[in-house]
């Protein structure tokens, strides 16, 4: 086996959180590899919006576990040589009625009681934010912290200088078969490597990888739509997602038409850096289907002209999807894996993979190293939590 097709380390999948992976192993010392089967950031993390946000997560250690990305995001900023597009202008929550508005109160209140930096926005607030959006919007809330970035240069970003720090890259490597002997034998289309410990980043793809070793991974695909908007004028510079994006990532009712239930459609609104928008989003469960559904299009464009109607003059792009890694309790496996010493699996970050990559990459690091204190407790993010769900 060449150096250069063995590691102690190799990552499989070349998203956002293999790459974060690999820059917090590369930084530590340690000899690593990414193995990609198409190119970097080819998976959901150039298929997605780039909020690193708090806004949306649930309070407790989800919400202080996305602080600590953010965090560590901030410090990436002055750290990269690539910009990846970060802005950190907070970002906001709208609400459609009344009775979101008294939910969204609550949730600022719990949200501050654990220390987070969230305000309650009201009508004039709204109105103040962006000439743009309806009249009748009640008000809503906003997470102060909350930042944004382009996850596909932010993928190259990570790259670049974790190769400075020895990182070997493999693309159009397709992993079919791994085996263990005293190192893992990872098969792949561009040849056989070697790696003392395997990380699976494979997002969607993260169950195939383990079936090759015998390890069930709970992980479905979740797709989402999103439209891009044609530059035009200056809409808002923050990220605006509307209260009811809460209720379908967390499966809560919500007062909504038929259509935009169905399709599990709630308004996020993302301004790039060059004033595109990027508007979605949809959530639905159909497998491994990428294709777009014109349906579900026009069901996002109608969602976003009853917070923003005078969108209704401006064009449209085009349209992709991505899929989400998604798992039963919303949570991402960051985690060992004790039957296969050496195994471990970072992924099923759902619609949270942008905001959590780093608080990811910089666990794995740990984990790997064997280190006692972690950046984040461990047990909420462990693979064996499913099993033990499954048992009673
Ligand atoms: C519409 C939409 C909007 C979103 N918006 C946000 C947002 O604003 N903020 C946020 O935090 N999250 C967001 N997300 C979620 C986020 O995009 C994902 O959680 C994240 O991209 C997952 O990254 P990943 O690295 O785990 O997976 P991926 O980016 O899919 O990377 C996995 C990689 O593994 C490779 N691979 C698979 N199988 C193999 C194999 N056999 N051999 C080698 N390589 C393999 C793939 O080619 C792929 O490149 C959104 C998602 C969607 C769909």
């Amino acid at each position: 086996m060449t150096a250069e097709k063995h590691a102690e380390v190799a990552i499989i999948g070349g998203g956002i959180v293999g790459c974060a992976i690999a820059y917090y192993v590369a930084k530590s010392g340690m000899d690593c590899m990414i193995i990609e089967k198409n190119d970097l950031a080819s998976g959901t993390s150039s298929r997605c919006d780039g909020n690193i946000t708090i806004v949306d997560k649930d309070p407790g250690f989800d919400s202080k576990m996305s602080l600590v990305s953010q965090e560590l995001t901030v410090d990436l900023n002055k750290e990269l040589e690539l910009p990846f597009e970060y802005r950190a202008h907070g970002s906001i929550l709208v609400c459609d009625n009344e009775e979101e508005m008294e939910a969204a109160t609550e949730w600022v209140k719990i949200q501050n009681e654990s220390g987070l930096k969230f305000n309650v926005l009201d009508h004039l607030d709204i109105r103040e934010e962006s000439p743009f959006f309806a009249h009748d919007i009640p008000g809503g809330l906003e997470c102060e912290t909350d930042s944004l970035i382009n996850p596909y240069l932010f993928c190259y970003s990570l790259v670049e200088k974790a190769k400075e720090y020895g990182l070997k890259v493999h693309t159009n490597a397709e992993v079919t078969n791994i085996s263990k002997q005293d190192d893992f034998i990872i098969e792949t289309t561009d040849g056989t490597y070697t790696a003392k410990k395997v990380v699976n980043a494979a997002g969607v793809w993260a169950p195939f990888i383990g079936e090759m070793l015998n390890v069930d991974i709970p992980i479905k695909p979740r797709k989402g739509h999103i439209l891009v908007g044609a530059r035009q004028e200056p809409v808002m510079m923050r990220n605006v997602m509307e209260f009811g994006y809460l209720m379908n990532k967390f499966g809560r009712e919500r007062k909504v038409d038929a259509r935009t239930a169905a399709h599990g459609v709630a308004l996020v609104l993302e301004p790039t850096e060059s004033q595109n928008f990027l508007i979605g989003s949809s959530r639905q469960f159909v497998g491994y289907d990428g294709s777009v559904d014109i349906n579900v299009v026009q069901t996002i464009a109608n969602r976003a002209l009853r917070f923003f109607p005078k969108m209704n003059d401006f064009n449209l792009i085009r349209s992709y999807t991505g899929l989400r890694p998604w798992t039963e309790d919303h949570l991402p496996i960051i985690s060992a894996v004790e039957e296969v010493p050496g195994f471990f699996i970072a992924a099923g970050h759902e619609g949270d993979g942008i905001s959590l990559a780093t608080v990811t990459g910089k666990l794995i690091e740990q984990l790997i190293q064997g280190e006692n204190e972690t950046i984040i407790p461990i047990d909420p993010v462990r693979y064996d939590r499913f099993k033990v769900v499954s048992a009673h």
